[in-house]
């Protein structure tokens, strides 16, 4: 069925409420009271106090449809067709209350039924954990899937180590033969899990056993379900886009960064994933900070920093050179703001915020541009023809110029520059960096960030002052 994003969300929430499900407003994407998570990163996180005990729930049956923000997710986002850093998550949980058949036969019934989401149930796959008889009874003799679309796989034992886990149940929709060969990543047999052509959708965690300190497993008094699926990627199947960032959700913010850039989307796949890069990155900050979220040098602050630097930089490699980000909070508002209300109230205060944060990397970079064309200048009275390496290095190192940026300045006035230099000195930085990594593992929350952000070209870390930006490893 061909559904808008806000069909396809309604419908979620629709189904569940008919199974007397409670809908849950969407909770802030800054964490209440849990100094364990930077942001809320799924359905479950903003409800947990219902399963643990600590607050009582409203209903036994609960449903919701959760914005969510993943960094562990940042390299893949605009890679990957799938991926973003804010997306959001359809739930629906069980408080002691319903187990595994009403999960998954009610997942079943809202993909497949005519009345509900109409997906060819032909198309559906499945992974459950090996040992789960009763998760394999039920896909096989109450859904009656054939055998061979039942994948038994190591990983899906949902476990944070202590307390609440549970194997789970995952389902993927074929995409097709394409699709595959659009993903070099991953090898093409399903039984590897969720790829390009096998579409991770819905994963159903069954929380039945409590993970004790001598690394035993008792069963759980009470019987939870926590299911999330990915509403970005239902919508995506829905209206049979290519990625998730062909579908309405995001179309008009990236027709908003063609008009500014005047590119086009869809040509070329480095400038794709570059306008991909910014309608995600945007998206997550504009929730962020519409949430109460500041751009600073740490945390939450420090991450959304990141995101608006980076979204600067790839509108760099768009050719846009002035700042530009404060143009699409409308957008995101417009396409967003239906069911995330609030987001229009605070638009001026995100705009004053966004704007501030890009004009001061405006600076540094214009600080950059500056050394670089004195840089330039000196060459060409030389006659010389390549900038070297460390010029280059340092350009990155100090303000903020991924080396793209640097060639394509270089180019405009027909001079090289010393790629395998400036590699050298990256490794070198590389280097010192696991150095001083191994000796100091005390980045708690934020290692993971740091971890992850590591490989990519553009950025690794700050610390700044008011003025300047010094990269740290
Ligand atoms: P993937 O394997 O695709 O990274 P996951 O297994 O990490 O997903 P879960 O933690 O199972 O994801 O989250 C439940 C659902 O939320 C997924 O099945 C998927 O549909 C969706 N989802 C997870 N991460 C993202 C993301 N970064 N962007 C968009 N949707 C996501
Ligand atoms: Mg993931
Ligand atoms: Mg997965
Ligand atoms: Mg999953």
């Amino acid at each position: 069925k061909k559904l808008t994003a806000n069909e396809v969300r309604q419908m979620f929430l629709d189904f569940f409420e008919s199974k007397d499900h409670t809908i849950l407003e969407p909770a802030s994407l800054v964490p209440v009271d849990d100094p364990t998570l930077l942001w809320i990163n799924s359905g479950v996180a903003t409800i947990k106090k219902y399963f643990d005990g600590t607050e009582e729930p409203p209903n036994v049956r609960l449903a919701n449809s959760q914005k969510s923000i993943r960094t562990n997710d940042i390299e893949n986002v605009g890679y990957t067709a799938r991926h973003h850093t804010l997306f959001e998550m359809l739930g629906n949980f069980s408080i002691g209350d319903y187990f595994k058949e009403e999960a998954i036969v009610w997942a079943w019934e809202l993909l497949t039924s005519k009345e509900w989401y109409a997906m060819d149930p032909e198309k559906l796959s499945v992974t459950i954990y090996p040992e789960d008889e009763e998760a394999k009874r039920i896909w096989q003799d109450v859904v009656g899937l054939p055998k061979d679309r039942i994948i038994e796989l190591e990983e899906n034992f949902w476990d944070i180590g202590a307390g609440p886990s549970g194997p789970n149940t995952e389902i993927f929709y074929d995409r097709g033969q394409e699709y595959n060969d659009l993903d070099e990543n991953h090898p093409e047999s399903f039984a590897g899990g969720e790829n390009e052509r096998w579409l991770e959708i819905w994963n159903i965690v069954f929380s039945q056993f409590n993970h004790l300190p001598d690394d035993t497993y008792e069963p759980l008094p009470n019987q939870n379900i926590d299911a999330g699926m990915g509403l970005e990627r239902m919508i995506a199947l829905s209206q049979d886009a290519l990625t998730n960032f062909e579908t309405d959700l995001f179309l008009p913010i990236i027709e908003k960064i063609s008009a500014i850039s005047d590119k086009v989307y869809g040509k070329d796949e480095v400038k794709n994933t570059s306008f991909r890069i910014i309608a995600d990155h945007i998206r997550a900050v504009t929730f962020a900070v519409s949430d109460g979220a500041l751009p600073s040098n740490d945390g939450r602050g420090y991450i959304l920093r990141r995101l608006i630097r980076r979204s600067v930089l790839h509108g760099q490699k768009l050719g846009i050179r002035e700042p530009f980000l404060t143009d699409l909070v409308p957008v995101v508002n417009e396409v967003m703001g239906d069911y995330y209300t609030s987001l229009k109230e605070n638009e001026d205060f995100v705009k004053k915020i966004i704007k501030r944060e890009e004009d001061r990397f405006h600076e540094t970079l214009a600080d950059g541009l500056a050394i670089l064309n004195d840089l330039i200048s000196d060459l060409e009275e030389n006659n010389e023809k390549t900038i070297d390496g460390a010029s280059a290095f340092k350009l990155y190192d100090t303000y903020g110029f991924p080396y793209e940026l640097t060639e394509e300045f270089a180019q405009e006035r027909k001079l090289a520059v010393d790629e395998a230099g400036f590699n050298q000195e990256m490794e070198a930085q590389r280097e010192r960096a696991r150095a001083a990594r191994s000796t100091e593992q005390s980045m708690s929350i934020q290692s993971d960030v740091f971890k992850d952000l590591e490989e990519d070209t553009e950025f690794t870390g700050y610390t700044e002052t008011e003025d300047t930006a010094k990269i740290i490893y």
